[in-house]
């Protein structure tokens, strides 16, 4: 994008708050109907969550959640949005693998967990030792097998970000950096403004797509908004010659867990134990939010376990990422009973960047009043009572 832009209007159709991988995807989306989208972003582009991320588009859930329809529905857009773009977003459909070494005290969860997506016709298959020790020579020899999810891809999350918000301004988008949205302006039952630094931009509608600063920016509004902040953390590294294409998790979750990936151009990306994980409102105001040395020790532990192979590898960077969470870990999506004209696009705890296609999609239809492709009546703001009833004062 452009370092230098232009003025901000004074006013549009929508503005979309948030330049991450959500708002970006709903920008687009919107664009691409022909809407009069501005999208802000505080800072640059893919600055939170969506620029310090994984890269896993892995649909794996609690295969009873109402989400498994969105994840998988979200996970199947990814083939057509690449090609879309114009822009390659480096996605691979070559799938996720979940290994299982003999020592490990959770054989019997991951089996379990396994049998209850298989059940259910979700697009999962056993492997085989012989089988996981062919995907990469990094397996060591005590592995046992692994439960292969083989609709799952792998992308470029910063790639992802920037090729949507650059779609988006293709299609008449504005896009504007630098630029936080200090608050809203409220008439009645209806948001009219939202404020910045450059004055206020009038409009019809707003999105809020802000992971978990949501929380208090639209506690300005008397809304409570259940999400907070949920650390991560990321090694990268040193490029290395092609030793896997599958992704890859291990340890299965509240335990700590990892998972990893070789990206394109060489380099293992490994993340995890964001179970054991703390966190806290600081993160919020954090420029960057900063690791935590026993969090990196355990990573890195759990990582030679499986890979002995890489014990002497160099690593060239890391860094921490925020997350929001919701407390029954679905996201909040659509209109706020309080604020119509209010569309919520946060919550969507550790799976955002796969679901970005599809947020896109369904937040344009919630704005442009269509029929959603999804139902998104488990995900409305008014779930949680407390959202219900508090007015502003
Ligand atoms: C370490 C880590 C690993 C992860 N791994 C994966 C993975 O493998 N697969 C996966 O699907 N997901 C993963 N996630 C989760 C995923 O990254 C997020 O769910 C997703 O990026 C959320 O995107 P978003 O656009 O909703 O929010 P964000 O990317 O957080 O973007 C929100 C944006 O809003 C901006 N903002 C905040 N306040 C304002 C304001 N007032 N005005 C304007 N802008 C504002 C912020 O600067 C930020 O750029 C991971 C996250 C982390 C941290």
């Amino acid at each position: 994008m452009a370092l230098l832009q232009a003025p901000l209007p004074a006013s549009c159709d929508v503005v979309v708050v948030g330049g991450g991988a959500s708002g970006a995807s709903i920008a687009y989306q919107l664009a691409k109907r022909g809407v009069d989208v501005l999208l802000l972003e505080a800072t640059v582009l893919a600055r939170g969550a969506s620029g310090r991320n994984g890269g896993l588009v892995d649909a794996a859930l609690d295969p009873a959640s109402p989400l498994m329809e969105f994840y998988l529905r979200a996970s199947a857009s990814f083939a057509a949005l690449a090609e879309e773009l114009e822009t390659d977003i480096e996605y691979v459909q070559d799938g996720s693998l979940q290994i299982l070494l003999d020592s490990d005290i959770d054989i019997e969860e991951t089996h379990a967990d396994f049998r209850a997506h298989l059940d259910r016709g979700y697009p999962v298959r056993w492997c085989d030792r012989d089988e996981v020790l062919a995907m990469s020579k990094l397996f060591p020899e005590n592995v046992i097998g692994g439960w292969l999810r083989y609709e799952d891809g792998q992308v470029n999350p910063l790639l992802l970000t920037y090729a949507l918000a650059e779609a988006a301004a293709r299609r008449g988008a504005k896009v504007r950096q630098h630029t936080p949205a200090r608050g809203l302006v409220v008439s009645g039952e209806r948001v009219t403004a939202v404020q910045t630094d450059a004055g206020d931009v009038t409009c019809e509608q707003v999105v809020v797509a802000i992971e978990p600063w949501s929380r208090p920016f639209l506690a300005a509004l008397g809304l409570d908004v259940p999400v907070t902040p949920q650390r991560g953390q990321i090694f990268v590294t040193e490029p290395l010659p092609p030793l896997m294409t599958i992704a890859c998790l291990y340890g299965n979750s509240p335990n700590p867990y990892i998972y990893w990936r070789q990206t394109r151009h060489g380099s293992l990306t490994i993340g995890g134990c964001r179970t054991v994980d703390t966190h806290g409102d600081w993160l919020l105001g954090s420029p960057g939010p900063a690791n935590s040395l026993d969090i990196q020790k355990m990573i890195l532990e759990t990582i030679v376990k499986v890979h002995p192979g890489i014990a002497d590898v160099s690593l060239i960077r890391w860094w921490a990422g925020v997350m929001g969470f919701t407390p029954d870990r679905l996201p909040i999506l659509g209109r706020t009973e309080r604020y119509p004209n209010l569309v919520s696009a946060f919550g969507f705890c550790p799976n955002g960047i796969l679901c970005a296609p599809l947020t896109g999609r369904v937040i344009a239809d919630v704005v442009t009043g269509a029929e959603a492709e999804v139902t998104l009546e488990p995900y409305r703001l008014e779930r949680f009572a407390a959202t219900k009833r508090r007015r502003a004062s």
